[in-house]
C-alpha cells in the first residue's frame, strides 16, 4: 500500500493544507522523507464530524449481524497488508517487530472479540418491567430498558501502542461496536502506520456497505485539530491514551463546551507493588528478576510500568534491592518512541536523583544509540516519598523506585496516600494473607487492577478485564478502556414507556428476537413474552 500522507475523510482521501509533517524514525534520528502528512484544517473537522453525525442513525440502526461483520472485516484488512505494516510501525517507533507481531495480534483479537460481543447483545442491557394494569392505588406503565450509543467519537491514539491502542485499538474497536461513528486523531509519532490501518478501516467500510462517515481520520497538532475536534458539537465523546496534560487539557475543552461531553482519558499511573514479608525472605532472587524484566520490558514504556516496589526495611529487602540492581546491570538500554518521550523520561529520572540521590542500579548505557533509555532503580524511605511529589510521579521508561518502609502500619499509610493507579500487586505468601487483608481495602479505593504474584505489564483483552483507575490513572473510574466492558462508555440508556411493541428496540421487543437474556421484573430471563 502507497502511503500518501493524505487524511481519510469518510471514504475520500484529502490533503490537508493548513501545516505539515513528516513521519521520524527514532531509531536512526532522522526523519522519513517521503511522504509529508498534510495538517487538516477546522473545516476539515467540521466536514468528517458532519459527515459522522449524518451516518450514526443509520449505522447504529443496522441489524448487528452487520455491524459484527463490519469488526471483523476490518481485523482482516489489518492482517491483509501484511508485514509492511509491521515495518513501518518498526521504523515509526523502534519496537522490535516481534513485539509489534504480537500487538497486531492483539489489535485483530480485540476487533473480533468485540464482533461476539455485537452479536451476543448482551451489552444492550435490556431490562423489561411490563405493564401492572390492575396495581392499586395506580395501576403501573410498561417500561423497558436498552441501551443506546452516545453518539460520534473521537479517539486520540497512544503513541506506545501503534496498533491496539491507536486507529483500529480498544477505543475504536469499542466505539464501533457500541454502534458510534469513530474519529480518530493520528498520533504523530506514528503517521504512517496511521494511515495504513486508517485506509484498512475504509476499505472494510466500502466493502461492508457501511454509511459513509462511520470513520475518519485526521492529521495534525493536537493542540489544534484534537482541540477542535473535541469542541466540535457533533462529538459525543472521547477516547484518549497519552499525558496526563493531554488528558486533562481535553477534559478541561469538553467541560466547557455548550454541551460538555464525556473524556475517557487513561493518563498516568505508577502501579506500586507491595512485597510482602515472607515472599521477600522466600523468594529474594525470584521477585527481584520478575520485577526487573516487567519494568524494562519494552524500554518501560507501558502504562502498567512497575514505578514503585515497596516493602517493610531489613535485610531481606537489602538482598531484593542487591538482586535487582544485578539484574538491571545486564538490561541493554533501548530507543525509545519519540525524542520527546526520551527527554521526558531524563527529566523525570533527574527530578527522581535529585529527591533519592544516584541510583542503586542502572542498565546498560545508551552509547551512541539514538534516544536510547537506560533503566535505573532508586531508593528512599517512606516518608521521604510521602513529601516528594517527584517520588511520586510517573517515570515513562524503564526506572522505578524502591520504597522501605519500617512497618506494615507504614506501608498501608502509604498505600493511603498514593494517588489513583491502573493496577496495585501484593507478591505474598500463605503465610503473608493477614498482612494482604490489611492492604486490600486500601488498594481496592486506589486502582482497577489488584494482582497477586504476578508484574502488571501485560493486559489481558478478555470480559473481565479492567484498565483504568481513579484518577490521574484516568479521568473517569468508572468504566474500563480495555476489555469487553469497555463498550460502556459509549453508551447511555433510554427507558420505553408504553411504547407499541412494534415501535421497541428490538433488545426489548416482546418476542425476545434477539434472544437476549433479559433483566424481566428483576430476574434473568431469556423467555419471550412480556
Ligand atoms: P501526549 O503528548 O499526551 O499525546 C497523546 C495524543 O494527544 C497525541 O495525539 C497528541 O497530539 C494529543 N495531545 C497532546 N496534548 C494535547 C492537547 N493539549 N490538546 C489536544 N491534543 C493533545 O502523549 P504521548 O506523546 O503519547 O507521550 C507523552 C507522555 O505521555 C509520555 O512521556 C508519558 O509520560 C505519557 N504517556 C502515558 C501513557 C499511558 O498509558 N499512561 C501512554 C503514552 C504516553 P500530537 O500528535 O500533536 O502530539
Amino acid at each position: 500500500m502507497q502511503i500518501t500522507g493524505e487524511m481519510l475523510i469518510g471514504q475520500a482521501a484529502v490533503r490537508g493544507r493548513a501545516g505539515s509533517q513528516q513521519a521520524f524514525n527514532p531509531a536512526l534520528n532522522a526523519p522519513i522523507a517521503e511522504p509529508d502528512f498534510g495538517f487538516g484544517s477546522r473545516e476539515d473537522v467540521d466536514r468528517a464530524a458532519t459527515l459522522a453525525a449524518d451516518a450514526f442513525d443509520a449505522y447504529r440502526l443496522l441489524p448487528l449481524a452487520r455491524r459484527a461483520a463490519f469488526l471483523e472485516a476490518i481485523a482482516d484488512e489489518i492482517m491483509a497488508l501484511g508485514d509492511a505494516l509491521l515495518e513501518r510501525a518498526h521504523a515509526e517507533s523502534g519496537l522490535p517487530l516481534a513485539r509489534l507481531t504480537g500487538e497486531r495480534g492483539r489489535t485483530t483479537g480485540q476487533l473480533r472479540l468485540f464482533a461476539q460481543v455485537v452479536r451476543d447483545g448482551h451489552f444492550l442491557g435490556a431490562v423489561i418491567d411490563p405493564a401492572q394494569p390492575q396495581r392499586q392505588p395506580l395501576p403501573r406503565a410498561d417500561l423497558r430498558l436498552a441501551k443506546i450509543p452516545l453518539g460520534p467519537v473521537a479517539v486520540f491514539g497512544a503513541s506506545n501502542f501503534p496498533l491496539a491502542f491507536s486507529v483500529a485499538g480498544g477505543d475504536t474497536a469499542s466505539a464501533l461496536a457500541a454502534g458510534a461513528p469513530v474519529i480518530v486523531k493520528a498520533h504523530s509519532a506514528h503517521l504512517g502506520t496511521s494511515e495504513m490501518v486508517g485506509r484498512a478501516i475504509q476499505k472494510a467500510a466500502r466493502q461492508q456497505g457501511m454509511p459513509e462517515g462511520v470513520f475518519s481520520l485526521l492529521i495534525g497538532a493536537g493542540r489544534e485539530i484534537g482541540e477542535a475536534l473535541v469542541a466540535h458539537p457533533e462529538i459525543k465523546a472521547v477516547g484518549f491514551t497519552g499525558s496526563r496534560q493531554g488528558g486533562l487539557a481535553l477534559v478541561r475543552t469538553a467541560n466547557s463546551r455548550r454541551e460538555p461531553i464525556p473524556v475517557y482519558a487513561e493518563m498516568s499511573s505508577i502501579n506500586p507493588v507491595f512485597v510482602l514479608p515472607h515472599a521477600l525472605a522466600s523468594r529474594t532472587q525470584a521477585l527481584a528478576q520478575g520485577f526487573v524484566d516487567s519494568l524494562a520490558l519494552g524500554a518501560g514504556q507501558f502504562c502498567t510500568n512497575p514505578g514503585l516496589v515497596l516493602a517493610i526495611d531489613g535485610p531481606d529487602l537489602e538482598r531484593f534491592v542487591d538482586a535487582a540492581a544485578a539484574a538491571l546491570g545486564a538490561k541493554p538500554a533501548q530507543t525509545m518512541l519519540t525524542p520527546g518521550i526520551h527527554a521526558a523520561y531524563e527529566s523525570a529520572r533527574a527530578q527522581v536523583q535529585a529527591e533519592a540521590g544516584a541510583p542503586v542500579g542502572v542498565g546498560a548505557e545508551a552509547g551512541d544509540q539514538a534516544h536510547a533509555a537506560q533503566a535505573a532503580l532508586y531508593v528512599t524511605d517512606a516518608q521521604h516519598l510521602l513529601q516528594s511529589e517527584a517520588l511520586q510521579s510517573e517515570m515513562f521508561g524503564p526506572a522505578s523506585v524502591i520504597v522501605k518502609a519500617r512497618s506494615l502500619d507504614e506501608l498501608v499509610q502509604v498505600a493511603k496516600r498514593l494517588e489513583g493507579q491502573l493496577t496495585a500487586t501484593l507478591l505474598l505468601d500463605e503465610a503473608d494473607h493477614d498482612a494482604a487483608r490489611t492492604l486490600l481495602p486500601v488498594l481496592e479505593r486506589k486502582c482497577g487492577r489488584i494482582l497477586a504474584n504476578g508484574f502488571p505489564t501485560g493486559v489481558e483483552v478478555c470480559h473481565a478485564m479492567v484498565h483504568g483507575g481513579p484518577f490521574p490513572a484516568t479521568s473517569n473510574a468508572m468504566y474500563t478502556s480495555v476489555g469487553a466492558s469497555a463498550i460502556d462508555r459509549f453508551l447511555r440508556p433510554v427507558c420505553y414507556q408504553d411504547l407499541p411493541d412494534a415501535l421497541r428496540p428490538e433488545a426489548v421487543q416482546s418476542a425476545n428476537p434477539l434472544k437476549l437474556w433479559r433483566l424481566v421484573e428483576g430476574a434473568p430471563s431469556q423467555a419471550a413474552g412480556g
